[in-house]
C-alpha cells in the first residue's frame, strides 16, 4: 500500500526455550497483515557461522529449504512462503556467516580505511544494511518481519539483537515494533500457569536495551485475564498486548487464533498502518477442510533421516495441503530405508496405500529404497519419487526391466558398469561443497497426454532443484524402449526431469523438489495426485480383502 510511506519493521525474538514455534508465529503475523492488504516480506536471521544451512547435516538442522533463486535457506523460510503464499529471495535469510564473510572481505579490500574492525559498529552495521536491503530493493514493501533465530541469552545472537536495538533507536516515527515469544508453562499439581520464566526472559531482553511491545505466550492452557494482567504488569506491556499462543492441531490455525486475540488490530494500531479490514475466509475454509476429513489413507515415507521429522518438514506440510484438497487425513508411515533389505519390503509396504521416496544424499539405506520402489512398482501401489526417489526408480527399472543388472548411480558406485544416474559434466570439476549443486528453479517441458500433463494441467512448469546427479542420457533410449516414459524434460540442458510408468495406477517421479512449492491454498499437483491415488488404492485393497473373505467363507 503506497500510503504507508516508510517501511515498518516487526522484530520477533524468542525466550525461555527454543522450538516454541517462533517461525510459525512470525509467519502467522505475516499472513494476517497480508490479509489486510499490506505488502509483507520476511527475514530470518540465523546466528550460526555457516554461510547457509546447505552444508549442514539434516540431523543437525532439519530440511534445507531452497528458494526459486537457488538460495539454500533455513526451514522457517518454508513456513514464511507457505503462510504468505509468496516466493522469497536470498535476501530473506541472513546468517552470521554471511555477515562476517562480507565484513572480512571488505576489510581485506581496505574498505574500512584503517579502522579497527569490531562487532559494534562494523558487524552490527552490516546486519542493519542486510535487514534494510529488502525495503531498498522492493520499494512497495509495507512491513518487513524480522525473526531473530535462537533464544535471548545466547551469546551468538547478541550482535543481531544489538543491531535491531539500534534500528529502533534510530527510528523516530514508530516504524519499529518488538514482539517477544515466550513460554508460559502449566503446572498440573497446582493447576497454575507460571509467568516467572516470561518475566525473566523479558528482563534479559530489557538488559540489552530492547523493550518488547507485544508478548506472545506459548502455553498449553488459555491465558486468563488475570494471568495476562500479571504478565503485563511485570513486563511493562498492557494486558491486551499479551497474546496467547495455544497448541494447535493444525499449524495454519495459529493465524486464526492470533486474529481472535486481536493481534492484527494491535499491530495496525501500534505501527499506524493504513490498511483494509481483514479477510481470512478462504484461509479458514482451507483449515476446516484439513481438519474435517472424509477419508483416511496411510502413506509410507522411506528415508534415512526419519528420526528427525524436521528433515522432511515441507513434505509433511505438502501432505497436509494435499490431504485437505482430497478431504483426506494422511497418516504418514515412516519407513527406515536401512531396515528394508534386512526385513524384506513387504514387512513395511504390504498395507500402505502409497509410497513416497524423498530426497537424500549418500549411500546409506539406498538399496532399501530401491527395493521399496521395486515392491510398489510390481504391486501396483501408487508411488511418488522426489529427486533421489527418481534416481532409485530409474536404477530399479534399469536393473529389473532393462536387464542392466549392475545399474547404479555413480554417487554410490563410482565404478559401476552401468551408471544410469551420473554426475553432470559441469559438476565434475566442482570441489567446493557450499552452494554448488544444481539449485533453484528450472523450467520443465511436459509431454502432452502423460500423467504429468494430467496432474499439472500445463505443459510448461517450473520446479526447484537441489542435487548433483542426473539421469544419464546414454541410457535414456534403452529405458524408454523398456517402457519408462520420460515425461518432463529441461530442454535447454536436455535433462530428464519427470519419469512415469503408463501401465501402473500411479507411478511418477521428479528430479526436483515439488514439496517446496506446495501451499495450503495451492497444494502441489503431484501430492494431490498421490493422495487421490492412495484413496483409490485403499478401496481396491479393501474390496479385494472382502472378496477373499467371502471366498473363504463360501
Ligand atoms: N544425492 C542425489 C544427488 O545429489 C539426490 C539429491 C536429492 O535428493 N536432493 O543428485
Amino acid at each position: 500500500m503506497a500510503d504507508n510511506k516508510k517501511t515498518k519493521y516487526i522484530f520477533v525474538t524468542g525466550g525461555v526455550v527454543s522450538s516454541l514455534g517462533k517461525g510459525i508465529a512470525a509467519a502467522s503475523i505475516g499472513m494476517l497483515l497480508k490479509s489486510r492488504g499490506l505488502k509483507i516480506s520476511m527475514i530470518k536471521c540465523d546466528p550460526y557461522i555457516n554461510v547457509d544451512p546447505g552444508t549442514m547435516n539434516p540431523f543437525q538442522h532439519g530440511e534445507v529449504f531452497v528458494l526459486d533463486d537457488g538460495a539454500e535457506t533455513d526451514l522457517d523460510l518454508g513456513h514464511y512462503e507457505r503462510f504468505l503464499d509468496t516466493n522469497l529471495t536470498r535476501l530473506s535469510n541472513v546468517t552470521s556467516g554471511q555477515i562476517y564473510d562480507a565484513v572480512i572481505q571488505r576489510e581485506r579490500q581496505g574498505g574500512y580505511l584503517g579502522a579497527t574492525v569490531q562487532v559494534i559498529p562494523h558487524v552490527t552495521n552490516e546486519i542493519k544494511a542486510r535487514i534494510a536491503q529488502i525495503a531498498e530493493k522492493y520499494e512497495d514493501v509495507d512491513v518487513v518481519i524480522v525473526e531473530i533465530g535462537g533464544t535471548v541469552g545466547d551469546i551468538e545472537s547478541l550482535p543481531f539483537l544489538e543491531a535491531i536495538r539500534q534500528m529502533a533507536l534510530e527510528d523516530e516515527d514508530h516504524n519499529t515494533l518488538f514482539i517477544h515469544l515466550t513460554l508460559v508453562p502449566y503446572f498440573e499439581g497446582s493447576g497454575e500457569l507460571k509467568t516467572k520464566p516470561t518475566q525473566h526472559s523479558v528482563k534479559a531482553l530489557r538488559e540489552i536495551g530492547i523493550d518488547p511491545d507485544i508478548l506472545i505466550c506459548r502455553s498449553p492452557q488459555p491465558l486468563t485475564r488475570e494471568v495476562k494482567k500479571k504478565i503485563g504488569l511485570f513486563c511493562n506491556v498492557p494486558p491486551e498486548a499479551v497474546i496467547q499462543d495455544l497448541d494447535v492441531e493444525n499449524i495454519y490455525e495459529l493465524a486464526i487464533q492470533f486474529h481472535l486475540e486481536l493481534l492484527d488490530n494491535l499491530l495496525v494500531h501500534y505501527l499506524k498502518l493504513l490498511c483494509k479490514d481483514l479477510d481470512i475466509t478462504q484461509w479458514t475454509a482451507t483449515v476446516n477442510r484439513m481438519k474435517n476429513p472424509e477419508h483416511q489413507v496411510r502413506i509410507g515415507i522411506c528415508g534415512k533421516y526419519i528420526d528427525l521429522k524436521d528433515a522432511y518438514k515441507s513434505i509433511i506440510e505438502a501432505f497436509l495441503h494435499a490431504g485437505g484438497a482430497n478431504k483426506a487425513k494422511v497418516e504418514l508411515v515412516w519407513i527406515p530405508s536401512e531396515k528394508i533389505s534386512e526385513n524384506g519390503p513387504e514387512t513395511y509396504l504390504a498395507d500402505i496405500d502409497a509410497l513416497l521416496v524423498p530426497g537424500g544424499f549418500g549411500e546409506r539405506g539406498i538399496e532399501g529404497k530401491i527395493e521399496a520402489v521395486n515392491f510398489v512398482r510390481t504391486h501396483n501401489i501408487p508411488f511418488l519419487g522426489i529427486c533421489l526417489g527418481l534416481q532409485c526408480a530409474v536404477i530399479d527399472y534399469a536393473r529389473t526391466a532393462c536387464g542392466l543388472d549392475e545399474a547404479n548411480s555413480s554417487e554410490f558406485a563410482p565404478e559401476t558398469k552401468h551408471p544410469v544416474i551420473h554426475l553432470m559434466q559441469e559438476q565434475e570439476s566442482v570441489t567446493r561443497k557450499g552452494g554448488t549443486m544444481r539449485l533453484g528453479s528450472y523450467p520443465c517441458r511436459i509431454t502432452r497426454g502423460t500423467l504429468a500433463h494430467k496432474l499439472y494441467g500445463a505443459l510448461n512448469i517450473n520446479e526447484r532443484h537441489r542435487h548433483r546427479y542426473e539421469v544419464n542420457n546414454e541410457y535414456r533410449k534403452k529405458l524408454e524402449e523398456c517402457g519408462l516414459v520420460c515425461s518432463g524434460i529441461y530442454q535447454e540442458g536436455n535433462l530428464v526431469e519427470i519419469i512415469e510408468l503408463p501401465n501402473h495406477p500411479f507411478f511418477i517421479a521428479g528430479q526436483f523438489h515439488p514439496e517446496l512449492k506446495s501451499r495450503p491454498m495451492r497444494p502441489h499437483p503431484l501430492f494431490v495426485g498421490l493422495v487421490a491415488a492412495a484413496i483409490i488404492q485403499k478401496s481396491v485393497r479393501e474390496e479385494a480383502k472382502e472378496d477373499i473373505e467371502k471366498t473363504i467363507k463360501s
